[in-house]
């Protein structure tokens, strides 16, 4: 059975990873699926990708670290369709890592705005279109948003998930006349592109780690997990069956977060 049949879904940050497997996901699920992103030549082959298993996807070249552009694609969508029933806000970057006595403001900003400033935006310019209907947002937040680790140099990055997940509650006390549901997953560590355009700062080696951390280790797997296994959760959060489910957050880490 299809769970999104004929819905409408937004996917940020759907030409890779957890957003890519997520967007296929809907997409085998009946959903017409807008992919924002940036690279147009993982936005192309993502859509040959969806059309190729019979699904529907539009992709959109699209900065959501920039309001402006978030609105001009969101109204685009919701202008062509009338209505928006699914978002899920999961563009992200890990961005500069360096400890906080040498993380430069602008490398602060651009992490803070591409993960959660541009939350705010994709979820404030869906509403219009959502609040007819009702509908579920689902927001990528991260373990890292909750508990820190020895994830030393990610002070920026665990600030914005941190940010996402308060966000996120907000959202759903404020949505809910609306039946409009707001989650959020945090992932572990999950085998995506992240790591690519993480640039580690050489401070970082001068900092002392006050409790050495089991780190790497996957209680569940020894291996991360898979984007395919996330985007099972998201659609999940996506479709009716979690009609009762809002304002929470579902990890998703193999219990990497309890070590
Ligand atoms: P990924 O790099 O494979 O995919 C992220 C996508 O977001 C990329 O296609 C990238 O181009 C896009 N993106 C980045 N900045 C953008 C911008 N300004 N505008 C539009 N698109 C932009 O990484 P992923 O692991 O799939 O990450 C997805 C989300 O999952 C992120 O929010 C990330 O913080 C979160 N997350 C990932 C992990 C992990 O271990 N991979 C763990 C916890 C949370």
């Amino acid at each position: 059975d299809k769970r999104l049949k004929d819905k409408i879904a937004v996917v940020t940050g759907g030409a890779s990873g957890i957003g890519k497997a997520t967007a296929i996901r809907f997409a085998q699920h009946g959903a017409a699926v807008y992919i924002l992103d940036l690279t147009p030549e993982n936005l192309a082959e993502t859509k040959q990708e969806i059309e190729s298993i019979g699904g529907t996807a539009t992709v959109i070249e699209c900065d959501v670290s920039n309001p402006g552009l978030v609105e001009e694609s969101i109204n685009r969508i919701g202008g062509e369709n009338g209505r928006i029933n699914v978002i899920f806000a999961n563009a992200g970057i890990n961005g500069t890592m360096a400890p906080i006595e040498t993380l430069e403001m602008d490398d602060w900003d651009q992490t803070i705005h591409t993960n959660l400033r541009s939350t705010f935006a994709t979820v404030k310019y869906a509403i219009p279109y959502m609040k007819e209907d009702g509908g579920s947002m689902i927001i990528t937040s991260s373990i890292n948003g909750n508990r820190v680790f020895s994830n030393i140099g990610a002070a920026a990055y665990s600030t914005s998930k941190a940010g996402q997940t308060a966000f996120m509650k907000m959202a759903a006390l404020e949505l809910a006349q609306y039946a409009i549901r707001v989650n959020a997953v945090c992932p572990g560590s999950i085998d995506t592109n992240i790591g690519e355009n993480t640039y580690k700062s050489e401070d970082l080696k001068e900092v002392q780690i006050p409790v050495e951390f089991p780190d790497g280790n996957h209680p569940l797997e020894q291996a991360p997990g898979k984007p395919e296994q996330v985007a099972n959760l998201v659609l999940f959060l996506a479709s009716d069956e979690s009609f009762h489910v809002t304002g929470t957050e579902i990890f998703v880490d193999g219990a990497e977060s309890l070590l």
